[in-house]
Parts: structure tokens; sequence; C-alpha cells
């Protein structure tokens, strides 16, 4: 690809109409001071939907508290497309000094998804006024912090018909105006687990009548430091943690069961499956060499997102022109966060980008912070490179099939 001019964010944000431009940051604001927790998106569903049939979209359809929209292509029968931006806001009281900071106690948009949904419905806007070839549907998905709103709009089967699907998430690692489209690992998979261990009580006096869980808690725990150290491949990343431990009640008591909590991350289906499998293993056999028996139970989370190489290729391309390939930058260090935008890419290919969100000179705030709040012209940002990625992969589907 030849190189393309450097485009600042604020020559991005000029292509929208300048009416368009101040209803979309009021929108954004308005969902930012009214935030919703996870399938409790009411108020956000019914602002979005308005914003939507304001810009002209005539076809939406609800899904529980959240929205599929569908923007005519150029050709009913072209091949169709998808653009996610995510809903949900956080359990976290707001202690950034915005003006338009949350005003419901202790819920926050810490994760950007305010700016998500915003720039999904200004996406819509800027795919009605130039269509891909195929239709596009612009999913406002509930519950991505808790994992499981994409599967259920999955499970609706709204998305049955779709061949690729894109979303990004703010970033202020990178500043606004720059992109990451990396193929590759970008987000780890999500697993919890919880390891009961069960063995027998007696006075603290007389440890040998008992058979001691806490003790064969700590030995589990420090055994399970090897998981990651011994079994796992060193060039690929996982983590296994335990987060909660609890057991008894006094001290001169020795319960008959400690219980553990943990959560297991991978940026591989096949190291995934290695360290949930040595999870329980090693918690099992160290364990019965106490006395104690162990019993595992795991709640799966998020699978990994890993960037195939072609849908990726549409998606550099679509920032190449939106910002200027100068401004795609290289994502650096792969954090191990889950992002349940991972569902659509078991299903369908796609590309999910960062999104620069810092204003320039300011600080880098992680998400899930309560001061973590993205830059207004990331919206812009986004909306341009997401409709472009759903023009190019509707493209160069359309010529395939
Ligand atoms: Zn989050
Ligand atoms: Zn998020």
């Amino acid at each position: 690809m030849s190189a393309t001019a450097v485009v600042g964010p604020e020559v991005v944000e000029r292509g929208f109409p300048k009416s368009l431009r101040s209803e979309l940051i009021a929108l954004r604001r308005a969902i930012h001071q009214h935030p919703e927790l996870s399938f409790a998106e009411h108020d956000t569903a019914n602002r979005l939907e308005a914003a939507l049939r304001a810009c002209g979209v005539e076809d939406i359809r609800r899904i529980g508290t959240g929205l599929v929209a569908r923007v005519p292509g150029r050709s009913r029968t072209a091949p169709v497309v998808a653009l996610r931006g995510d809903i949900d806001a956080l359990p976290i009281q707001e202690a950034t000094d915005l003006p338009f900071a949350s005003v419901n106690p202790g819920v926050m948009h810490a994760c950007g998804h305010d700016v998500h949904a915003t720039w999904a419905v200004a996406a819509a806007a800027l795919l009605l006024a130039e269509p891909a070839d195929g239709d596009v549907l612009v999913v406002l998905q509930p519950a991505e912090e808790t994992g499981t709103g994409a599967l259920k709009i999955l499970e609706s089967g709204a998305l049955d018909e779709v061949r690729a699907i894109f979303g990004g998430h703010v970033d202020r690692r990178f500043e606004v105006g720059e992109v990451v489209a990396d193929e590759g690992p970008l987000a780890a998979s999500a697993d919890s687990f919880t390891i009961e261990l069960i063995g027998s009580g007696a006075h603290a006096a007389r440890p040998h009548e008992s058979r001691d869980p806490i003790v064969a808690a700590a030995a589990v725990i420090m055994a399970l430091q090897t998981v990651v150290a011994r079994r796992l491949n060193p060039a690929t990343p996982g983590v296994v943690t335990i987060g909660s431990i609890h057991a008894g009640n006094a001290p001169n008591v020795i319960p008959a069961s400690a219980t553990l909590a943990g959560t297991v991350r991978a940026i591989e289906p096949a190291s995934r499956e290695l360290l949930l499998h040595e999870v329980r293993q090693v918690a099992e056999s160290v364990a019965a060499g106490l006395g104690v028996e162990s019993r595992m139970t795991f709640e799966p989370g998020t699978p990994p997102i890993v960037n195939p190489a072609e849908a990726t290729g549409w998606a550099r391309a679509a920032a190449a022109l939106v910002v200027g390939d100068r401004r795609l930058k290289p994502l650096g260090i792969l954090n191990l966060g889950g992002e349940d935008f991972a569902h659509y890419m078991e299903r369908m290919p796609g590309c999910f980008l960062r999104i620069g969100a810092r204003e320039p000179g300011g600080e880098v705030i992680p998400a899930h912070s309560a001061r973590f709040h993205a830059a207004e012209p990331s919206i812009f940002v986004g909306a341009a490179v997401l409709a472009q990625c759903a023009r190019i992969a509707s493209a160069a589907l359309t010529a395939r099939s």
C-alpha cells in the first residue's frame, strides 16, 4: 500500500455535517451522564433508537436492551457486514470533573462505551450518506462488561447472515487520531473457576484429628504458580490468578472446607484448554496428597480475540484512508483483559481495533478507573474508520460472491 497523508482528528471531524456533529456530542454526553449497568440499558437504548431514527435509519430491531439497525446497501443481495458498539456502564463512582459526569450514584461509563455507542450511531449516519455495497447491520450491544451481551445478540439470530464484523475500543495509551488494527492476538480469554477444598474440621490444638483445608489451600495456591511457569509454553502469554480465598471463622478451629476462586487468561485456544486442565489437575493432586478433596467448577467466560489476516487487512486499509497510514500504530504490549467481541469472532471473521482517545498532552488513564474518559474527537475517528471498514469489507466480499 502506498503511503497516505497523515490526517488530524479535526479533519476527520470536519468531514461530518456540523449539525450531526453537535447532535453526536450531545448524544455522547447524555449517555455518559446517565450510565446504566449491563442488561439495564433501558434509557440508553431509547436514546440510541431516537438518535438512529433522527439520522434516517428506519429498520431497527430491539433485542432486550440492545438494538440492531439495518443500513441499506447499494444492493439488497450483496453480502451483509456488521459494526458493533457496546453500550453498558460499570459499578464505579465517577471521579472525573466532566460537566456531564454521571448523575447515577455508583454507576459510570468508565470503559468508554458511551463513545462506542455514539460512534456506532455516527457510522450508521455515514453509511446512509455513502452506502456500502451490501447492507450493514449496526449492533448496539448491551452487557459487554459481564461478557454476556454478545451471546444474547448472536442467540437472537439477528446476525445469522453477517459475513464479517468490526468493532473497536477507545484507548488512552494512544492519542486521538491514532488507530491500532493489528493482526493476531488482541484480547485474552477470561474464564473463572472455583476450587472447593473439602477436608474435615477439628480443634485447632488437635490438628492430627483434622484434614486441614487451610494448609491444603496454601499448598494448592503455591503449586498453581507452577502452571504458567512450568506447563505453559513461555512463547505464549497466560495468567492464573487466585483472586479470593475464604476459610474458617475462629483462630482456634480448623474448618471443614476452604474455597478459592480465580481467573485464567490466555490468548490461544490451546493454551486456554491447557491452563484450565492443569489448574484442575494440580489442585486435585496436591490436595489429595494432604488428604483433602478438591472440587473445581469452571465458569466459561469470553474466548480470546485473534484478529485474522484478511479482515485485518480491510481494517488497516480503512484506517489508512481515514487517518493516514503513519497514524496506524502497533498495539505494543498485549493486555490480557477480556472483551466479549470474541464471541462474534468465533462465528465470523472480523477485526477489533483500538481507537486512540487521549487528548494531545493528556494523561494515560486506564479503563475501569474512576477518572477514565475518552477524548470527544475519538467519536468521529471511530465512526469514520468503522464505516470505512464496512465499505471495504462489503466490496471485497461482493467481488468474491
Ligand atoms: Zn470494560
Ligand atoms: Zn470496554
